[in-house]
Parts: C-alpha cells; sequence; structure tokens
C-alpha cells in the first residue's frame, strides 16, 4: 500500500492464541466472547502484525513477534504458528535482514520483541537485524531488565540483552522523538512504562502502529483493555488522545495482534473502517 511517499507492507510475523482474560481485564465475557470466540481453554486466536516500510530509501521494520525462540512445549502453550512470518515477508520483498536501517518495537514484552535475536547455527545468540538502529524508549529497557513481580513473565533477556553489545545498535529514547523525517515515536506508557506508538508521516497523511495500547479491534472502545496493563488510566487517556487525532485526520491505525484485517480508519462516531487493501 502507498501512503502518499510511504510503502507499507502490513505482515502477520506469526499467529497464536492468549487468554481471553488476559486480553479484556475486567470486561465481561459474555461482552467479548461475542466478538471474539473463545476456545474450549478460553484462548482467543491472535496475530503478532507487524510493519515493514519504505521511506526516503529507508526500511523500516516496526514491531517483530514472538520470532523462533520459543521451546517446543512454550510453543505449544501458546499455539504458535508461522513464527518464520517477519522474514519470509522480507525475503518476498527482496529485503535481507542486514539490509534493515531501523527497527522499532512498541515495547519489550515477549510477543513483541522476540524477533529481535534468534538462535545461530551453533545455538548461540544473534542479532536478527544486525545493521539497524533500535529505538526503544530508556524506562522500558531499565524496566525490563528488572520488572516488578507481576511482570516477569512478560520479558526475556535472550530477547534484547544482545543488542546492547557495545557496538551502538541500540538507542535509548526519553520520551516522544523525531528519530528520522517522518518517523516519529510517541511515549505512550499505560502498557508498560515505555510503551510507545510509531507515526509515519507523508505530509498529511499518516499510519500509527499502536502495540499493545490498541491490540484488537474490539479495544477500540476506549475502556476495553489489557489485564496485564500496568495504568489501566493512563492507557485509557492516551488511547482516547490517539483516537482524537486519528479520526479528525484519516490515520491509518495498526492493531497489534488483531488477525483478522488489522489496518484500518476511525470513522466519525468511533466506526471502525477496516482497509481492504492490507490484509
Ligand atoms: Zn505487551
Amino acid at each position: 500500500m502507498q501512503l502518499g511517499d510511504l510503502e507499507l507492507h502490513l505482515m502477520m510475523s506469526g499467529r497464536w492464541k492468549a487468554d481471553g482474560g488476559l486480553m479484556f481485564g475486567v470486561v465481561p465475557k459474555v461482552l467479548w466472547q461475542k466478538q471474539k470466540p473463545a476456545d474450549e481453554n478460553n484462548m482467543i486466536e491472535c496475530a503478532c502484525v507487524c510493519l515493514i516500510a519504505r521511506i526516503n530509501g529507508r526500511v523500516i521494520v516496526c514491531e517483530t513477534g514472538i520470532g523462533t525462540k520459543l521451546s517446543e512445549k512454550r510453543a505449544q502453550q501458546v499455539a504458535l504458528r508461522e513464527p518464520e512470518g517477519l522474514l519470509h515477508s522480507l525475503q518476498r520483498l527482496g529485503i535481507r535482514p542486514d539490509e534493515v536501517d531501523v527497527v522499532i518495537t512498541t515495547h519489550l514484552h515477549w510477543d513483541h520483541a522476540g524477533g529481535l535475536t534468534r538462535r545461530d547455527e551453533h545455538g548461540g545468540l544473534e542479532l536478527t537485524f544486525k545493521n539497524a538502529r533500535h529505538f526503544i524508549q530508556r524506562t522500558e529497557w531499565d524496566f525490563a531488565l528488572h520488572p516488578d513481580v507481576r511482570s516477569q513473565s512478560g520479558y526475556v533477556h535472550d530477547d534484547f540483552t544482545p543488542l546492547d553489545d557495545g557496538n551502538k545498535l541500540v538507542e535509548f529514547l526519553d520520551g516522544d522523538a523525531e528519530v528520522m523525517p517522518g518517523v516519529q515515536i510517541r511515549h505512550v506508557g499505560g502498557h508498560t512504562p515505555g510503551s510507545q506508538v510509531l507515526v509515519l508521516r507523508s505530509g498529511e497523511l499518516a499510519c500509527a502502529v499502536t502495540g499493545d495500547l490498541v491490540p484488537q479491534a474490539p479495544h477500540l472502545k476506549v475502556p476495553w483493555n489489557m489485564a496485564a496493563d500496568l495504568e489501566p488510566l493512563r492507557v485509557f487517556e492516551q488511547k482516547a488522545r490517539l483516537f482524537e487525532e486519528a479520526e479528525k485526520h484519516r490515520w491509518l491505525l495498526v492493531l497489534s495482534h488483531e488477525p483478522e484485517q488489522p489496518a484500518g480508519y476511525l470513522e466519525e462516531g468511533g466506526r471502525w473502517t477496516p482497509e481492504p487493501g492490507l490484509a
């Protein structure tokens, strides 16, 4: 899809299942299951949605999904399918991982940052995108290294610590930043301390990758949020702000875990119109 100067490719970097209660927190199941039917284990279908963008000749990867390092047991627990999705998509576009210029994950949870690293042929860890600049909020990095007792299972050190190897591939941000012309990062917090939203712009046109601020289409309702959110009230505040802008300026929104038609527009009154040009 072309958005002004921006070339956008929306990809599934994996499919999996998450517990419905984790996805919808205090929202009653009788309400969410009409939109997201749960299986016999109360799990619902999820995707890891990622975006590959070309802007001014640069290649940007936003979100890297679960990746390929999960143990067989863990992969089975979350019904992981197609974990190679991102690398296969890049291959189809004729882009080698070492040609990626910028990598941005909205936060460092395992299902967003897992694809930052992979196993080499000897079983060691290696960076997936060896030449890319990786932009991460400093608050997210610090928290991921020392999470609270509830957040410990959400972070896997092998996903991100290899980035900090002295090669200056990771650049820490303290809040909002324009990391390249047309590539803006907004610190939103809420879900995790350093959660960020990526906004790609071409003139008046924009596309926002929402991360777990808006994981699936039912979360387009401001008070529908995930149980994992550290600061729900901040999530509501930041969502309302994003939606106001997205509706007013017709931003394309990309929802991080929506398996069906994960990109679209918010119309007047909050009606969601999926973008059919994107799978
Ligand atoms: Zn998360």
